[in-house]
């Protein structure tokens, strides 16, 4: 693997782009968080590095340990010691995907950053079609998945509800379904993810919060290679509710909502009873009403008390001001300050 970074070529430029318009990218930075992914990296490496020198730009490959506890740490040392280009930043634990993420954005220096899944179910080869885009003026394209039919049906509705609630009420920015971390975006977009300060990082939302021409690229992700998925049904509850919390607050307006309206139906109901006292005096009956009312103004309670809580748990997390990722060692060089240690 003696594949050097090579240096920008002037004749990088494909028959459908008008040379005048066509935006010019010098550099190129991937961005790849490996969670005991030891097994895949000898696979997704050589074919990414592939797909880049084929491009024939500079280039730098960021790939970032979170915490892994198989050998992915010894494996990443060792490819950025072997390849120039090839990056390593290991974290000091498991701070998970979004916050590798972040660490990735924070140290790339490309034009453009492409940031992808190292389990190689995001293809190495797509990145060529994303970079056309980019430079016909597009500044994030983004891999959309064309359908879900690999996925286990409660996986599927669940994800449909999550986007429906998600997008339930704001008009201004829409977050689009099916739509992962496999993307390419412009060096002026990573400018301004890394401005937003927020400890809870629901990067899908933050995505679409910055705005910027995008632009979705169908694919079908193929099946991971090797190892396992690390989201299951309990990851996949709390980053949803991670999302909704940081990226809505009609779930407060709707609790409050919903305690006038009950509140304002008890009220009839507490009329209906004095009037009927009136009339025909007191029947002792009405247990079940008692019952049935009861537990449902309780639910009604600690649902509501449950969402005030969600939203007061991420205020903590904010105001507790701490770094999202701890760097226990950064290795290799790459595009810009390079960094070595060891
Ligand atoms: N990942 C990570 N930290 C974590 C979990 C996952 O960096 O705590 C990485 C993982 O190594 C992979 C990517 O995030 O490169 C996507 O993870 P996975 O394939 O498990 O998720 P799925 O494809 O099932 O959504
Ligand atoms: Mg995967």
């Amino acid at each position: 693997h003696d594949v050097k970074p090579v240096t920008a070529n002037p004749d990088f430029s494909h028959a459908a782009l008008d040379e005048e318009q066509a935006r010019r990218c010098r550099s190129i930075s991937v961005v790849v968080p490996c969670y005991n992914e030891a097994a895949n990296l000898d696979r997704l490496l050589p074919r990414l590095i592939t797909a880049l020198v084929a491009l024939g730009l500079q280039w730098e490959i960021l790939l970032i340990d979170d915490g892994s506890r198989d050998d992915t740490a010894r494996e990443l040392t060792r490819w950025s010691q072997r390849v120039p280009g090839v990056r390593a930043l290991l974290l000091s634990r498991n701070f998970g995907k979004e916050a590798a993420l972040s660490a990735g954005l924070d140290h790339t220096a490309g034009d453009v950053v492409v940031l992808m899944d190292a389990d190689l179910q995001h293809e190495p080869e797509l990145i060529a079609p994303m970079l056309l885009r980019w430079q016909a003026g597009i500044d994030v394209v983004y891999a959309r998945r064309k359908d879900r039919s690999d996925e286990p049906l409660y996986k599927r509705a669940f994800t449909r509800l999550f986007y429906r609630l998600l997008n339930a009420t704001s008009r201004r920015v829409h977050v689009p379904a099916d739509a992962g971390d496999f993307r390419l975006m412009d060096h002026k977009v990573v400018m301004a993810l890394r401005a937003l300060p927020e400890h809870n990082r629901f990067l899908k939302g933050m995505y679409a919060w910055v705005g910027f021409r995008s632009e979705e690229l169908p694919y079908m992700p193929a099946a991971r290679t090797a190892g396992r998925s690390s989201y299951n049904l309990h990851n996949l509850i709390s980053l949803s509710l991670n999302g909704m919390t940081s990226f809505t607050t009609w779930p407060l307006r709707a609790s409050s909502v919903l305690g006038m309206v009950m509140a304002a139906l008890g009220f009839l109901y507490g009329l209906y009873l004095i009037v009927s006292y009136r009339l025909f005096g007191s029947q002792v009956s009405g247990w079940t009403t008692i019952m049935v009312s009861l537990m449902l103004f309780c639910g009604v309670q600690l649902v509501s008390l449950g969402i005030v809580g969600e939203y007061l748990a991420r205020v903590y997390e904010e105001v507790k001001r701490r770094p999202l990722y701890v760097v226990r060692d950064s290795l290799g060089q790459g595009l810009g300050s390079a960094v070595t240690s060891t």
